[in-house]
């Protein structure tokens, strides 16, 4: 009899439970079982049951006839001259992902997705233009940290030290798709990276970035707990309605009001607002005081981003005076303002670019 294995990597330790019960005998063995795969799993990087060697002989051959530990496929890694790796990852039912590594002095952030594609077109974003195709499930989510930590040789440090400086320090949930449109899986996910006995990444290392579904917005905070950034990119609600369309639905001043009353909002767990600096759109002296203006009262970082230009987009980035005196009108308010280096400009950096770039190689080799 052909058996369908179940994959157990990404998997919260309830549903690992479940999945247990039948070959357990009591409900302790369970927990113990359980406890000693998220160990193997998360803190080990562990791909071969044969190898978790306190778990007895018979066990283990449960757990390989029964259960698999993959993770998601690497199909391509771009590698910048600035460090920067750009995966675009091979879900189980063959659709792509894009997940970016940018290694910095003191640390290094990884960049994951949280849908195949995205139902919210920004004009301004590539991503937006390829349409929705799914949601991501919550271990589809972890996998994106697991197939790192194998690329980047992290459980060798991990095992090591638990203190040791590691590779992926902080996440961003800054990739191809709207986090808060997919807000239970995102959460499933979080918690397993969240736990001190799982991928163990402290709540304030996490990021995660939302458009502005503002119904949802309150939950990151009481639910998750992680940091929270807000794609802001404009100051009035005319010129926002274009670049976030979203903004239809809920308006600057709705967006704010539910920032104000962010629960867990302090001087140490600000809210970053991100702007993406589009010329002659959105980065005049004026809008920089208004910025400041509609923010005030808000704990926040600004995050000024240089558009990144993609094939087909009629937008251009804004001159290096521009975004200067933008952050200086900002800066001169209070706020810290950095500019994010361009990463990765090498590597088609606009983010859903690869995803896309791939699918058109893959529809002109069909038709050879
Ligand atoms: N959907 C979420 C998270 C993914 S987008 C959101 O919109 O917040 C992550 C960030 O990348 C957002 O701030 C988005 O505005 C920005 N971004 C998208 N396309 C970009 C481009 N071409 N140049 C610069 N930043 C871009
Ligand atoms: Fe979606 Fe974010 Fe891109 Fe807007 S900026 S289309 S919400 S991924």
């Amino acid at each position: 009899m052909n058996i369908q294995k179940i994959n157990l990597v990404g998997l919260d330790k309830e549903t690992m439970s479940k999945l247990l019960q039948p070959f357990c005998e009591n409900g302790q063995v369970i927990k113990m079982r359980v406890s000693q795969l998220w160990d193997w799993i998360y803190t080990k990087g562990e791909t071969d049951f044969n190898k978790m060697t306190n778990i007895s002989k018979n066990f283990r051959n449960i757990l390989v006839n029964n259960f698999l530990l993959n993770r998601l496929k690497i199909r391509k890694k771009l590698i910048s001259e600035d460090g920067t790796k750009k995966y675009l990852l091979a879900l189980d039912d063959g659709n792509l992902i894009e997940t970016v590594f940018i290694p910095e002095k003191d640390r290094g952030t990884l960049c994951i997705s949280s849908q195949v594609g995205c139902t919210l077109n920004c004009s301004f974003c590539f991503t937006g233009t390829q349409g929705l195709v799914r949601n991501l499930s919550g271990p589809e989510i972890v996998q994106q940290i697991m197939i790192l930590r194998d690329d980047l040789q992290e459980w060798e440090k991990i095992r090591e030290s638990k203190n040791k400086r590691r590779s992926i320090s902080n996440i961003v949930l800054m990739g191809m798709g709207e986090p808060l449109y997919n807000f239970d899986e995102i959460k499933k996910g979080l918690m397993i990276i969240m736990d001190e006995t799982g991928i163990s990444i402290s709540r304030k290392k996490i990021t995660l970035s939302t458009s502005g579904v503002v119904p949802k917005i309150g939950l990151v905070g009481k639910e998750i707990g992680c940091l929270l950034a807000i794609s802001f990119h404009a100051t009035t609600d005319e010129v926002r309605n274009q670049l976030v369309p979203l903004n239809k639905k809920w308006n600057i001043d709705c967006l704010l009001n539910a920032l104000r009353s962010y629960p867990g909002l302090s001087n140490s767990e600000r809210i970053t607002f991100e702007y993406v600096m589009i010329d002659n759109v959105n980065d005049t002296e004026e809008d920089a005081r208004r910025l400041v203006k509609l923010i005030s009262g808000i704990p926040s970082k600004i995050n000024l981003i240089p558009f990144n230009p993609w094939p087909g987009s009629h937008y251009k980035t804004s001159g290096f005076d521009r975004i200067n005196s933008f952050a200086e009108i900002i800066k001169s308010a209070g706020y810290s303002s950095p500019v994010r280096t361009p990463r990765g400009k090498d590597i088609l950096a606009a983010c859903g670019q690869l995803r896309s770039d791939s699918k058109k190689i893959k529809k002109s080799q069909r038709n050879v």
